[in-house]
């Protein structure tokens, strides 16, 4: 099986044992095990047993795991029940007390908070860089360091990281390395095939891409997933049989979604750049990114992530006209979360007002001015004329 759109629809299928053509959902907590004792033995001991007891397992999940670790090209993967739980647990099979850290200044805020302060407190180091400077992760390199730990596109500034530089120094150090490849999808983005160890994703997000579930994915190699699904055996969050069969559904038109959204994105932004309202855009798509020579190497599609700064005398105005505009768009849900069918927008300072402190805010680029978009495939006709109703007010 070649090609991501036939993988997405059969990839992984034999774990339907049944003879229903659509994946059934085993909605089950246990299952009938074998009377002889060795036998039951050794499915209690079995690696991601599909059919034992469900924190061990479930067909679904298998059959989702299988065609997640498809798409990111490696080996295995294991699903757990949201992004963080995803994070959580693939962070914490490779660090232990004493170990180090480097990761970005901008990551998403829940994986800020578990490096900043979960992990500090459980005695792991870190060290954050600016994630545009190739030279500040090997500058930041330590003799304890045991994990490299990437985001690219960022959120909320779509700032990107060099996956082939993080990849080989990984490689060159003897050091881990992983991403959080949420906001590119593997449709636009494999950091496998730039030498990344470990892939992680919130599925609720385009994996998913419904906005009705959520969901987390660790991918990397069989060894690895083996390590981490003996963590998530004991942190227990395993991903529900139902929330399993929805991700499932969801993939199916992955191909199809993120190639709708890749482009309303592109054209959406193209026509905002041109807006007398905008201060600044940053879309990975246009060639006015700092970084789009990068972003084209490594990126296939450009997402539907972008970030907008509104045009103001100063900040307060700044800030009053993002408001407006947040409240007199029609098609644009303020909703956080991204990835969905449906066009998303947010205020990123008042979203993480409370997660980041102003010193942070800054050194992760969040202005008051600042609103970020996720596209949807609505007909981008109808995405400009909101924006342009919406401009019209202020
Ligand atoms: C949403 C998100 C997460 C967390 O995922 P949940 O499913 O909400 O736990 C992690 N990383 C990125 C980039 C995200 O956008």
């Amino acid at each position: 099986m070649k090609n991501v759109e036939t993988a997405l629809i059969h990839q992984g299928n034999h774990y339907n044992t049944t003879k229903a053509v659509a994946t059934p959902i085993f909605q089950t907590s246990t299952y009938l095990a074998d009377t002889d004792l060795s036998a039951y033995i050794e499915a209690a001991t079995a690696t991601k047993h599909p059919e034992f007891y469900h924190r061990h397992g479930n067909p679904t999940n298998s059959q989702v795991a299988e065609l997640i670790a498809k798409l990111e090209n490696t080996e295995d993967a294991l699903v757990l029940a949201t992004g963080m739980a995803a994070i959580s647990t693939a962070i914490l099979a490779i660090v232990k007390a004493g170990d180090h850290i480097i990761a970005q200044h901008a990551h998403y805020s829940g994986s800020t908070l578990f490096l900043k302060e979960f992990l500090r407190d459980y005695g792991v180091e870190i060290t954050h860089v600016n994630q545009t400077d190739n030279n500040a992760f090997e500058a930041a390199i330590q003799p304890n360091t045991k994990l490299i730990y990437v985001e690219t596109p960022s959120n909320p500034n779509l700032d990107i990281t060099d996956l082939t530089f993080v990849g080989s120094l990984g490689k060159k150090h003897g050091i881990t390395t992983m991403a959080d490849n949420t906001f590119a999808s593997p449709i636009n983005q494999r950091p496998s095939e730039y030498g990344i160890d470990i892939v992680v994703h919130s599925a609720t997000k385009y994996l998913g891409g419904h906005s009705d579930l959520t969901a987390g994915v660790v991918c990397g190699s069989k060894e690895y997933i083996e390590r981490v699904w003996r963590r998530s055996l004991v942190l227990g969050a395993s991903l529900s049989p139902f929330d399993s069969w929805l991700l499932l559904r969801g993939l199916k038109t992955l191909a199809l979604r993120v190639r709708q959204i890749n482009e309303n994105a592109l054209a959406l932004a193209q026509w905002l750049e041109q807006s007398t309202f905008i201060k600044k855009i940053s879309y990975t798509g246009l060639p006015t990114h700092p970084q789009y020579a990068l972003a084209r190497k490594q990126m296939q599609g450009f997402t539907g992530m972008l970030c907008i700064e509104i045009n103001g005398e100063n900040e307060a105005e700044e800030f009053l006209r993002a408001q407006t505009i947040l409240s007199k768009l029609k098609l644009f849900i303020n909703a956080a979360s991204l990835g969905g069918v449906e066009s998303l927008i947010v205020h990123p300072a008042s979203m993480w007002g409370s997660h980041h402190s102003s010193s942070q805010k800054e050194t992760s680029g969040i202005t008051r001015g600042m609103l970020r978009i996720s596209v949807g495939i609505e007909h981008i006709d109808d995405l400009i004329a909101d924006f342009q109703q919406a401009f019209a007010q202020l």
